[in-house]
């Protein structure tokens, strides 16, 4: 199957959303592998609704140039169909990569974490905040590199609700507490998703486990999470406060930005390099 006349050929499908479906393809002029995001338009206030979204989506990763993010190559509308040229990202989603990876060191987990954070610091400079990350809009490679995509409900600072129906946006497990009461919130949404990455890649679950999504709501609202050390005892009080300061339910006690997040997790994991070269050269 090929895509654009013969511009693409398609090799096999990546993966489905929400939004659309992902092929892997080929670029026939340049021999270079690419992602390719293919979004129906099919009439409708709903599709309609989606279309508006899934060009937000590109008119954001356009703006954005950095090595923890999924390049947008171009974006292209005909007819009723829509297509996203992507970097082809090689590895898993780091949900899946979870499945087989459980309760990793902090050091790797911290890795990862940093990784992330780089990319968001890219894009909320650039006005952007992403308010979904989560395992499975994070990719990584056998290196460990790591790569945000699915800029899906991401939206530009002070611009139109890209949502319809003005319904919360995001994924409930992940969510900030301010996006669950419907506030807009400002970047640190994105530094409480990572503390939530956090927590589950050093424990082995979320922050708060509820069968109803009001329990879970509520939890997040007044509980604090359980100490991570009790699921894994190699974690260091200091890291895992670090943690706790991206959970908070407060925006304004957590992290700032996810510059200051990512200088703390570089300053704690330096610190204790320095514990373990003084406890060796005794
Ligand atoms: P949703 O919004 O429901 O999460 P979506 O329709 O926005 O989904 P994505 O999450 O962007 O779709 O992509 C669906 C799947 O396709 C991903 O989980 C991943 O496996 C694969 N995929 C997407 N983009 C790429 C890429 N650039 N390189 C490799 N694989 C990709
Ligand atoms: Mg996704
Ligand atoms: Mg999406």
């Amino acid at each position: 199957m090929s895509i654009l006349g013969s511009q693409y050929d398609v090799i096999q499908k990546l993966g489905e959303g929400g939004m659309g479906v992902v092929y892997l393809a080929r670029d026939t002029m340049i021999q270079r592998l690419v992602a390719i995001k293919q979004l129906h338009r099919d009439g409708g206030s709903e599709e309609e609704s989606l279309g508006e979204r899934f060009q937000a989506e590109a008119l954001a990763l356009a703006k954005l140039n950095h090595p923890n993010i999924t390049h947008l190559y171009s974006f292209i509308p005909k007819e009723d169909t829509y297509w996203m040229i992507m970097e082809y990202v090689e590895g898993k989603t780091l949900e899946d990569w979870l499945k087989i990876h459980q309760k990793i060191t902090h050091q790797l987990a911290a890795s990862i974490a940093v990784q992330i954070l780089d990319g968001l610091e890219h894009a909320h400079r650039k006005g952007i905040i992403h308010r979904d990350i989560k395992p499975a809009n994070v990719m990584i490679n056998e290196d460990g590199e790591v790569k945000i995509m699915d800029f899906g409900i991401a939206r530009m600072r002070n611009a139109q609700r890209i949502t319809s129906h003005g319904k919360s946006v995001g994924t409930l497990e992940y969510m900030a507490p301010e996006q669950i009461q419907g506030h807009e919130g400002d970047e640190r949404i994105d530094v409480y998703a990572v503390g939530n990455i956090l927590y589950e890649m050093l424990s082995g679950s979320t922050p708060f486990q509820s069968d109803t999504d009001y329990r879970l709501m509520k939890d997040k609202l007044e509980k604090r999470a359980e100490s991570i050390i009790q699921y894994n005892s190699t974690v260091p009080v200091s890291f895992e406060k670090i943690i706790f300061k991206a959970l908070q339910c407060n925006p304004n006690k957590r992290y700032k930005s996810a510059m200051e997040m990512k200088i703390a997790i570089e300053k704690n994991l330096g610190s204790s390099l320095l514990d373990q070269s003084t406890l060796t050269d005794v």
